[in-house]
């Protein structure tokens, strides 16, 4: 696998786990966010359920006198009632207006039972206003249970309080576990307010008729008394095993309780417990009961009151700490990401980029292609190293390259000087000998006649004598150039020494090989050639030729001879002529 693709794929997979981490660790805290939060919201529901049970309870003191009063009736103990009847209303309302605000958080049927519970309390009123009504002789007479059957209809009222209450916290446990404790303390207390206000119930009658306690009052105090202090055990003990004990506030309000409740009420009950159960007589009145007794039920209220307090807090602390961890996470994973895509991007820019650049150069050298010049590298690193090594590569080569091209100059030039002849620029005597040899086997194969042509310049020792040896260069130079225009392309035209040429065609008889000789030679005749001092000279040279069928010879000199001597005969019959010979085996020379 390449090297770009495997370092892709480890990547991905690092980045795939840490985002998976990040993930799982985002989605545990979300789901403790929301778990605190129904745990609070239900948490709500369940405060106002045991504030009404607390409303509902408290409605019991002003019934009570409303129930024993006397005719005609009194309206102050008709109007407390009335308030404490509006109190209870009021807390049912903002219950139920909480429960239908939030009705996920709450648990099916206790919304149904709160509606039973007032139900019960308004049955239970109108049992009370009616029996208010009756005779005060018929209320009042001792072993009547006329004013017991209404007062016995508003505790009912607090028990189905209570169910709702049990299945409200039960939800609020079940949502966010951490606040079982808690709940089960403020229930603890809530229960303790009930039965409180149960056992100052129990005085009520007694107190307004200032009769000693009744049979039923004899029994129920010491059970209420019992429940009283084994609720006020549970609650301790509850409290002491709870971390949520050791807060300043809770051991405040428990103090609170031990010094009012436990260190007054209870006592001032056990002393009105001892007047009812002798002589009945109590030294005050209902309305002093109650203004010594129930300021010291607030106290356990208040503790009610503290736990949830403090439970809410330590959700909302924990809904708080996990909201931060998450967006802690979140910005981790982010940040991860980041710093992997940079290593990403950087790898990529530095290692794997100047690897395949360095190839590709690598390779272009190797094809001996033309590279382009790498910009100076200051990199001080390993790939440095790298990228300074295959300059040094390319350079080698771009070094080697001119000089393989210097020396293929140098060989042609070599080449060009071995076959040609300096001052003319035709063939030399050597590249004819080479040439011809190739002209003649093609001449061979096509079985064509061929042509030897000797031509040599008319007194050319007169035109050197008269003007000097470079004069006489430069008229053979421009022979030469004549004689190449005036021969075909494919014939092979050469300079054999001194003032003589020599030229080779084939695929011509002799008649044609006579045009061809003539039109060269009348070409130079008709060339004005110039003197030094601007006066023309007329320049003319001889040719012999010699013809034969190529396939009647095996080499190029053996025509010599026949070409010479129609040389010679072209210059003592009058030079400035053309004799052409037709080359026979007999005449064969060596
Ligand atoms: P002919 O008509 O019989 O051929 O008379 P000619 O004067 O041309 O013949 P000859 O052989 O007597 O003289 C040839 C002269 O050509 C002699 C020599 O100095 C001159 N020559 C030979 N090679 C060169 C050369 O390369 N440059 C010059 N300028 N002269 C040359
Ligand atoms: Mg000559
Ligand atoms: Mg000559």
């Amino acid at each position: 696998m390449r090297l770009s693709r495997l370092f892709l794929l480890f990547t991905g997979i690092l980045l795939s786990l840490v985002l998976l981490m990040a993930a799982r660790s985002v989605v545990q805290d979300w789901r403790l966010v929301r778990s605190a939060e129904a745990g609070l919201a239900a948490m709500q529901l369940t405060n106002l359920a045991m504030q009404v049970a607390e409303k509902a309870s408290a409605e019991r003191g002003p019934t009570i006198p409303v129930l024993n009063d006397r005719v005609p009736p009194d309206p102050a103990r008709r109007e407390r009632l009335n308030q404490a009847r509006q109190v209870t209303d009021d807390a049912f309302t903002r219950a139920f207006e909480a429960l239908h605000a939030d009705p996920d958080s709450a648990p099916t049927g206790a919304a149904e039972l709160l509606d039973r519970a007032r139900l019960e309390l308004v049955r239970a009123r109108a049992n009370v206003d009616r029996v208010a009504q009756l005779p005060e002789i018929d209320r009042t007479a001792p072993g009547s249970r006329l004013t017991r059957e209404p007062i016995d209809q508003m505790f009912a009222v607090i028990d189905t309080v209570f169910s709702a209450v049990t299945l409200l916290s039960g939800a609020a446990e079940r949502a966010h576990p951490d606040l079982a404790m808690p709940l089960v303390a403020a229930r603890y207390s809530a229960e303790l307010r009930e039965n409180a206000g149960r056992l100052g119930s129990q005085f009520t009658s007694a107190l307004a008729t200032q009769r000693p306690l009744g049979e039923r009052e004899r029994r129920d105090i010491p059970l209420l008394e019992g429940r009283i202090l084994q609720l006020a055990q549970l609650l301790d003990v509850q409290l002491k095993t709870h971390r949520m004990g050791e807060d300043p506030r809770i051991r405040a309000a428990m103090l609170e309780l031990n010094t009012r409740y436990f260190g007054a009420g209870l006592p001032f009950i056990a002393d009105m417990t001892q007047r009812g159960l002798s002589n009945g007589n109590y030294g005050l009145e209902s309305g002093g009961f109650v203004a010594r007794y129930v300021p010291e039920m607030r106290s356990i209220v208040q503790l009610r009151d503290t736990t949830f307090a403090v439970a809410r807090e330590g959700a909302e602390r924990a809904v708080a700490e996990a909201r931060q961890r998450m967006w802690i996470n979140l910005a981790l994973a982010g940040l991860i990401l980041l710093v992997e895509l940079a290593v990403l991007f950087t790898i990529r820019l530095w290692v794997i980029r100047p690897l395949l650049s360095s190839t590709h150069a690598i390779r272009r050298v190797l094809r001996g292609e033309s590279v382009r010049r790498l910009p100076a590298v200051r990199r001080t690193d390993e790939l440095g190293d790298l990228q300074r090594a295959v300059a040094e590569v390319q350079a080698l080569s771009e070094q080697q390259q001119r000089a393989t091209q210097e020396r293929s100059a140098l060989i042609r030039e070599l080449q060009h000087a071995s076959t040609s002849d300096p001052l003319t620029g035709l063939a030399n005597r050597r590249a004819f000998d080479e040439r011809g040899t190739h002209l003649l086997a093609q001449a061979r194969r096509h079985n064509w006649q061929i042509a030897l042509v000797l031509f040599d310049c008319d007194h050319f020792k007169a035109i050197n004598d008269r003007f000097g040896h470079a004069v006489g260069d430069a008229v053979l130079t421009q022979l030469a150039q004549i004689a190449l225009t005036e021969f075909r392309q494919s014939d092979l035209l050469a300079r054999y020494g001194g003032e003589e040429f020599i030229a080779l065609a084939s695929d011509l008889g002799p008649e044609s090989a006579d045009v061809m000789a003539e039109r060269v030679r009348a070409a130079i005749e008709q060339t004005i050639f110039r003197a030094p001092d601007g006066l023309p000279m007329r320049i003319t040279a001889s040719f012999g030729v010699a013809v034969a069928d190529a396939q009647a010879i095996e080499h190029v000199d053996q025509l010599f001879g026949t070409a010479d001597k129609a040389l010679y005969a072209a210059k003592s019959g009058g030079r400035n002529r053309v004799v052409v010979r037709a080359w026979t085996p007999s005449k064969k020379s060596g």
